[in-house]
């Protein structure tokens, strides 16, 4: 079986599909985290990641993987590494790159010899896993999501000036990711829509968990 959650960054995609995939006992596809190696990959070896030209000779020299939700990079475990502010827009600019997602998606697709899978990210639904079992879009107002990030980062919820730069830069990364000419970000045609800013990440887990029971039950899949 396969169960995709596509949205925008922030929206809690994430702690979602772990949760989802510890439960159902399926493998958690971080595809995000595959586009933040690659970025990090040409970060360190000082290659513009918006450059085609200079980034496609460099993707036979790189090998991902995962091993027990890890992120390997040329089997260095560089799981620490990717979640910076450089890598966040660096993996937004390397995602805009057409034979990038090819090669991604190939490598993504390849994942289901290892059995069911809750795979995360923008375009899992619509391109990698179209015949998906399950589809779900994940979102939340942007103020909502910047409020979050706020308090994952251990920032005061009163500081302003901080909320504004975290907001600015979610706005900049939703317009980025929905505007691209390739697998932009849209849910699919047959997509769940949960907007969860008002929601508790228990009431979104129970939610799709409902979904995929309830319709078990009925005869679906
Ligand atoms: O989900 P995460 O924030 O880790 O993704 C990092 C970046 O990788 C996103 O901003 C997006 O540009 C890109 N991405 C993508 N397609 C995916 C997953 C991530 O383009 N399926």
């Amino acid at each position: 079986m396969i169960i995709t959650i596509d949205g925008p960054a922030g929206a809690g995609k994430s702690s979602i599909s772990k949760a989802l995939a510890e439960k159902l006992g399926f493998t958690y596809l971080d595809s995000g985290a595959m586009y933040r190696a690659l970025a990090l990959y040409l970060l360190q070896r000082g290659i513009d990641p918006g450059d085609q030209e200079q980034v496609l000779p460099y993707l036979k020299a790189v090998d991902i993987s995962f091993r027990n939700a890890h992120i390997f990079l040329n089997s260095e475990d560089v799981s620490g590494l990717i979640r910076t502010p450089e890598v966040d827009s660096a993996s937004s600019a390397v995602s805009r790159i057409p034979a990038v997602r090819k090669w991604l998606t190939r490598l993504q697709q390849k994942m289901q010899e290892h059995g069911n899978i809750v795979a995360e990210g923008r375009d899992m639904g619509t391109v990698v896993f179209p015949d998906a079992d399950y589809k779900f879009f994940l979102t939340a107002s942007a103020e909502e999501r910047a409020r979050r990030r706020l308090a994952q980062m251990g920032y005061d919820k009163k500081d302003i000036v901080r909320f504004e730069t975290i907001l600015q830069q979610i706005k900049n990364r939703d317009k980025s990711d929905s505007s691209r000419a390739i697998a932009p970000l849209i849910p699919a045609d047959d997509a769940i829509i949960i907007d969860s800013s008002d929601m508790s990440f228990g009431e979104v887990l129970q939610k799709i968990l409902n979904i995929i029971r309830k319709e078990e039950k009925s005869g679906k899949s």
